[in-house]
């Protein structure tokens, strides 16, 4: 069974094919980093142009990567939402052009159940399982007790943890995407600085990094004000070593609370090397398996959104031809669609 998969919900533009829902064939990805860098975020009406621009290529490269073409294809599954509207709208166009003209059955599949299932192209999945999902617009821990089940247990009640690593490196003046920057920095540094954890109530599973975000620009300008030189490496090191610790934490809490198999971390910040070696640490000689995709299948692409779409293909998850763009899109309802 071959599933081709399209993904444009940002700024990447990503076709991929996966055999028989976990062997990835071929994953392209056209980013679009060099065209927002000097705006220092993606500029929504560049990354739609882009996206058009690239699709009819980054398909193409795919299938001939693959040495395939699209009469090989049992379906064609697509990103739906959540994104940005006019980014998503390319995709989803795309994909219905093409299952319309090789009348082949359509999937739309929800963007962060895409990231979770990145996973699945490594290691089987066993359940129940927790995800940490951790990427530029979302923060939430996750159950699935089955296949396209998802439960959302906690999430951010404000800024998104990869938000918060781009907020910081822009006050920083660290070019965009500053997640990365900031990483490598904070390899080079030393937590000198005492930034606040945000734990919430006892016993929560929410997030919350707009105080944190705060505190570091609030300490950068009190630093400016009296002269102060604070190196940048221990600002990153020690605004990391916050959100590491509290995501961390709540992550082997929430895993212990619930006794799952296994806790997988899906997302762009799922790349960073502070929070891969904290998790680490902290599941090393725990009952729950610890699974981080290799940094590839981190940030977007098609192949998590084929891995997915091959789990709602084959519950019966089919789309219409009214299939739309959808940036709210609930991630709960994967499993309750139409069938
Ligand atoms: P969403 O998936 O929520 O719709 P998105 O698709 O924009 O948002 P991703 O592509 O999953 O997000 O991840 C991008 C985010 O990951 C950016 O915020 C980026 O700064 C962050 N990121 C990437 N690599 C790292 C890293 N090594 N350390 C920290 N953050 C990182
Ligand atoms: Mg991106
Ligand atoms: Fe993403």
């Amino acid at each position: 069974q071959y599933i081709i998969a399209i993904e444009t919900s940002c700024d990447e533009t990503a076709v991929a094919i996966v055999r028989n829902q976990t062997e990835l064939v071929t994953n392209i990805v056209a980013s679009q980093i060099e065209s927002h860098k000097r705006f220092g975020g993606v500029v929504p009406e560049i990354a739609s142009r882009h996206h058009i621009e690239q699709m009819t290529i980054t398909l193409e490269e795919a299938l001939e990567d693959a040495g395939m073409t699209l009469d090989d294809m049992d379906a064609i599954a697509v990103t739906e939402g959540p994104g940005l509207v006019g980014a998503l709208l390319v995709g989803v166009n795309a994909a219905k052009s093409i299952a319309f003209a090789k009348q082949k059955p359509l999937v739309g599949v929800h963007h962060i159940a895409g990231h979770i299932y990145a996973n699945r192209l490594e290691k089987e999945f066993e359940f129940p399982l927790l995800s940490l999902v951790v990427s530029g617009g979302h923060t939430e821990l996750v159950l699935m007790r089955e296949h396209g089940s998802f439960e959302i247990i906690g999430e951010t009640r404000d800024d998104a943890a990869g938000e918060a690593y781009d907020k910081v490196a822009r006050t920083l003046k660290l070019p965009y995407p500053g997640g990365p920057q900031i990483d490598r920095l904070a390899q080079e540094g030393e937590e000198t600085i005492d930034f606040p954890r945000a734990w919430l109530e006892d016993g929560s599973y929410d997030f919350s990094f707009s105080g944190l975000k705060s505190a570091v620009i609030n300490r950068l300008h009190k630093a400016k004000q009296r002269d102060e030189h604070l190196k940048p490496e221990d600002v990153a090191a020690s605004f990391q070593a916050s959100v590491v610790d509290v995501l961390s934490t709540k992550a082997i809490r929430a895993a212990e609370e619930y006794g799952v198999k296994q806790m997988i971390v899906a997302g762009g910040v799922a790349a960073n090397k502070g929070l891969r070696a904290a998790l680490q640490e902290k599941f090393e000689g725990s009952e729950t398996e610890l699974l981080i995709p290799p940094l590839h299948l981190c940030t977007d692409n098609a192949a998590m959104i084929a891995a997915a779409g091959a789990v709602a293909y084959n519950q019966g998850h089919r789309a219409g031809w009214d299939l739309n763009a959808n940036p709210g899109l609930d991630l709960e309802l994967f499993g309750g669609r139409k069938k």
